[in-house]
């Protein structure tokens, strides 16, 4: 069996996380996208401009070289490849982007509300609220400068009126903060019609961010 190159695989991750957005619900038609970024080739690749999701496969992804942002393919790239480009210039851990307007997730972002750690869910995945950032324009850097100044420890932000970033060590990482800020978000709408939401204690976050983060699930092979 032939060995798949790092870039091969990439594609492989990033068009299944693109294609698991509208089975997630996170998704309708067009809009969303996901990234993968490899940085022993300085490259990463995006789901190209306005395609079917039910129809991408590994190789329309478009590859993008991220230090110059140039790149040679048929397929334009998505229209928020600069915020991506962004966001792995200047957060050079990062493997993995999502860009969602998911309904519950952009509902608190429409109201430019952050979503507040009132749930031991948030504290588990998250550890801290996730902030929303004021509106900006789509406009070169300004989502990706507004990204980096209005987050927090969580790996995720909403854009005011707009919609949410999430990211990871991976393009499924990525994928997974996106759809916990739609299911949390989703809960505490529901627990806004039933009553008053207040953050848990600061002691109370970070008891179950350990056990979450530290303890949780089984133990990876030495
Ligand atoms: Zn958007």
């Amino acid at each position: 069996m032939r060995i798949q190159s790092v870039m091969e695989s990439l594609r492989a991750e990033v068009c299944e996380a693109n294609r698991s957005l509208p089975r997630l619900g996170l998704v309708v038609m067009h809009s969303g996208n996901v990234s993968g970024y490899s940085p022993q080739d300085g490259k990463l690749v995006i789901k190209p401009s306005g395609i079917d999701y039910e129809q991408l496969t590994p190789d329309m992804l478009v590859e993008v070289d991220v230090a110059s942002g140039e790149y040679d393919s048929q397929m334009r790239p998505s229209v928020d490849l600069p915020h991506h480009l962004y966001l792995y210039r200047n957060m050079p851990e990062l493997r993995g982007i999502v860009h969602t307007h998911s309904n519950y997730a952009t509902a608190f972002a429409a109201c430019e509300q952050s979503i507040p750690v009132a749930l031991t869910a948030v504290a588990d995945e998250f550890g801290d609220q996730i902030p929303c950032a004021p509106y900006v324009s789509n406009e070169g850097d300004e989502i990706g400068k507004s990204i980096l100044a209005n987050k927090t420890s969580a790996p995720a932000v909403l854009l005011g009126r707009h919609g949410v970033f999430a990211w990871g060590s991976s393009a499924s990482s990525a994928l997974k903060s996106a759809a916990m800020v739609e299911d949390v978000a989703k809960t505490l709408i529901l627990a806004k019609q039933v009553g008053e939401i207040a953050e848990l204690r600061q002691d109370q976050i970070a008891l179950w961010n350990d056990r979450y983060q530290n303890r949780y699930g089984q133990r990876k092979a030495a």
